[in-house]
C-alpha cells in the first residue's frame, strides 16, 4: 500500500536493547570498581537477567508506569540494571547527581516528585543530607558491608525474592529516564529522554564517525552515569555487545590508569579536567601503564584545548571531542578528522580536532546572531547555536524554561558559535561566559585553551569582570603546574602571538586549582564571584 503503513511499526523502545543484552551479550564483560579497590565481574546478559526480577521487585513496591525511580548511585553494575529495569518495565529512572549542593538534591527530587529511591552504602549520608525534604515511599540500598540500614530495603535480598518480568510493549514516545541540568543559572531544570530518543541516540552514538561503538569494544564511562546517561555508553554497550567497565567513585589518576590497562579498555569518556590530570600522570611515568588497547578517549563537556590532543598524541593516544547537553541526550557533535584533512599540515588538523565538529546525523543546527538572523556557514559570523532533532528536548520537565525554545521548535543552546563551510561548529564561548569589552566580543574559551598550552600552566579559567572604562575586561584564573612559575607579563607575551593586544587580560589570579561543578568542569560562577568584586589594580 502506497503512503500507508508499509512496513512493521515496531517500537523503538530500550526494551529491545535490554533483550538484545540478555540474548547476545552474555559474555560481554561488566566489571564494577568497589571503594575498595577490589573489582566485581558479571555480563550484559546477566544484568539484563536480573533487571527482570529488579523490575518485578519495584512493581512490587508499587512502582507503575511513569512513576520516577531515583538512583544516587556511582558507575556500577547495580547502575547499569536500573537503567535496565526501569524503562523496561515502564517507569522512568532519575539519576541523582551526588556531588550536588543538599538543597539542589532536595529540589530536584520533589521536582520529579521520586517515588522511590537506590543509594549505594557509599552514599548513605549524602542521602540522610536531603531525605528529609521529601517523602520517598521506600529506600532501597546497595548494602556489601554491614546490615541493610534501618527503614531501608536491600536491592539484593529485592532481587533474590522476585520472579522474573515479562516486559509490557511499551510506545516507544513513553518516558524512560531523566536528568537534571546543573542549575548554573537558575534552578536545575528535569530534562525527560522518551525511548525512541535514547534507542536512536544510542544507534547514531555507536557509527564509526560518531563514537563507534561495537562488540569488540570495553568501554569505561569516567563520564558518571548520574551525568546524561554517561554519555549513552551503557545503552550503546548493550545494543553492540561492547564490555563495560565501571570505576566507581574513585576517579583518581592513576587508579583509573590502572583499570584502562588492565581491563584492556579500547575506549574511555569524561570532561576535559579528568583528562588533564591523567595527562600529568602518564608524562610523570611514561612507561607505566600499558594503553596499547586504548584506541581512543571521548573527550567533551567543555572545551578540549589543542594542548590535550597534542599531548595525548605524544602517548600515542587518539583525543576525540564530542559537544554536547544535558537536553541533547547529550550528543549533539563529534569531532572526527574530515579524510580531505588528514593529508593536511599538523596545524590545520589540530585546529579542526579543537572544534567540537559536526552534527550527528538527524541533529539540525542553525545560528541567530543578536539581531536574530540566521548566521553564514562561513567560519566568521558568530551566533547563539540553535538544535534540534530526535534526542533533543522539546521541553523541560514541569513547563519550566519556556523561552531555552524558539517559536518554531528548536533548543535554544545558550552557546555562541561559528559555523564553518563544511557544518563543523567551533564554540566560541557560553553566551554567559563571554567578555564583551568596547561592544567586541572576546572568547573566554580561547583565551584559556591558549593559556593551557604555556608550560608552568596547568589549569586556567577566563571570566568577565566590569570594567568602568570597556564594559567588561577579561580577568585570567590560573593554576601552575607543581614546582613551576611565570608572571603576568609572560603570560601576556604567550598570548601575544595569537590575540590582538585589547583581548589581553590584565588581571591575572594565581590559585592552588580552579574550583569545579558537580559535574566536573571549571566552576566560572564562583571565580565571578570571588574575583569580580576584588579592587582593580
Ligand atoms: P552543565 O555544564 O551546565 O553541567 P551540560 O553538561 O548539559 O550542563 O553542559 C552543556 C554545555 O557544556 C554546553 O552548552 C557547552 O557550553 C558545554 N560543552 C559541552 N561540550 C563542549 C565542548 N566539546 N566544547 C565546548 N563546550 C562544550
Amino acid at each position: 500500500m502506497i503512503n500507508g503503513l508499509t512496513m512493521d511499526d515496531y517500537p523503538l523502545s530500550l526494551t529491545a536493547v535490554v533483550e538484545r543484552a540478555e540474548r547476545f551479550h552474555n559474555t560481554a564483560k561488566v566489571v564494577s570498581r568497589r571503594p575498595d579497590g577490589s573489582v566485581d565481574r558479571t555480563t550484559l546478559g546477566a544484568c539484563a537477567i536480573r533487571a527482570r526480577r529488579l523490575a518485578s521487585a519495584l512493581a512490587e513496591l508499587g512502582v507503575g508506569d511513569g512513576d520516577r525511580v531515583a538512583t544516587l548511585l556511582w558507575n556500577q553494575a547495580e547502575h547499569l540494571e536500573l537503567y535496565f529495569a526501569v524503562p523496561a518495565m515502564g517507569a522512568v529512572v532519575h539519576t541523582l547527581n551526588p556531588r550536588l549542593h543538599p538543597d539542589e538534591l532536595a529540589f530536584i527530587v520533589e521536582d520529579a516528585q521520586d517515588r522511590v529511591i537506590v543509594v549505594d552504602e557509599s552514599l548513605l549520608e549524602v542521602f540522610e543530607s536531603f531525605r528529609h525534604t521529601h517523602q520517598f515511599e521506600h529506600v532501597i540500598s546497595i548494602t556489601r558491608e554491614g546490615p541493610t540500614p534501618d527503614g531501608m530495603l536491600d536491592f539484593e535480598s529485592l532481587i533474590d525474592a522476585a520472579e522474573p518480568m515479562v516486559w509490557p510493549t511499551l510506545d516507544e514516545r513513553r518516558a524512560a529516564a531523566m536528568c537534571y541540568t546543573s542549575g548554573t543559572t537558575g534552578r536545575p531544570k528535569g530534562v525527560v529522554y522518551s525511548h525512541r530518543a535514547l534507542v536512536l541516540h544510542s544507534l547514531t552514538a555507536a557509527l564509526p564517525d560518531a563514537l563507534g561503538v561495537s562488540a569488540r569494544d570495553t568501554l569505561l564511562p569516567v563520564v558518571p552515569m548520574f551525568h546524561a546517561n554517561a554519555w549513552g555508553l551503557p545503552y550503546a554497550a548493550a545494543l553492540l555487545g561492547a564490555g563495560l567497565v565501571l570505576p566507581g567513585s574513585r576517579l583518581d589518576s592513576a587508579s583509573v590508569l590502572d583499570l584502562l590497562a588492565d581491563e584492556q579498555v579500547t575506549m574511555t569518556a569524561g570532561v576535559p579536567t579528568v583528562w588533564m590530570a591523567m595527562l600529568d600522570a602518564l608524562d610523570a611515568e611514561p612507561q607505566r601503564w600499558d594503553l596499547s588497547r586504548l584506541d581512543r578517549l571521548i573527550v567533551g563537556g567543555a572545551a578540549v584545548p589543542r594542548s590535550m590532543l597534542e599531548g595525548y598524541d605524544r602517548h600515542g593516544l587518539t583525543v576525540v571531542q564530542a559537544w554536547g547537553m544535558t537536553e541533547t541526550a547529550p550528543l549533539g557533535a563529534v569531532s572526527r578528522l574530515p579524510a580531505d584533512l588528514e593529508e593536511s599540515g599538523t596545524d590545520e588538523r589540530y585546529k579542526f580536532r579543537a572544534r567540537q565538529g559536526v552534527a550527528m546525523p538527524f541533529v539540525d543546527i542553525r545560528a541567530r546572531n543578536d539581531s536574530g538572523d540566521f548566521i553564514e556557514w562561513n567560519d566568521r559570523e558568530m551566533g547563539e547555536l540553535e538544535v534540534r532533532g530526535p534526542w533533543v528536548a522539546a521541553e523541560y520537565h514541569n513547563g519550566k524554561g519556556a523561552d531555552s525554545f524558539t517559536p518554531d521548535g528548536w533548543f535554544r543552546t545558550g552557546d555562541i558559535v561559528r559555523i564553518d563551510h563544511r557544518g563543523c561548529i567551533w564554540i566560541c564561548d557560553r553566551a554567559k561566559d563571554m567578555v564583551k569589552s568596547g561592544g567586541e566580543w572576546i572568547s573566554s574559551v580561547d583565551l584559556e585553551n591558549h593559556l593551557m598550552a604555556h608550560p608552568a600552566v596547568a589549569e586556567a579559567a577566563v571570566i568577565a569582570v566590569p570594567d568602568a572604562r570597556w564594559g567588561e575586561r577579561p580577568l585570567a584564573v590560573i593554576a601552575l603546574r607543581d614546582g613551576a612559575a611565570t608572571d603576568p607579563d609572560q603570560l601576556r607575551e604567550h598570548l601575544g602571538t595569537e590575540f590582538a593586544r585589547w583581548q589581553l587580560p590584565e588581571r591575572f589570579e594565581f590559585v592552588t586549582a580552579i574550583p569545579r561543578t558537580a559535574t566536573g568542569k571549571f566552576k566560572k560562577i564562583t571565580l565571578r564571584e570571588q574575583f569580580s568584586a576584588a579592587d582593580r589594580p
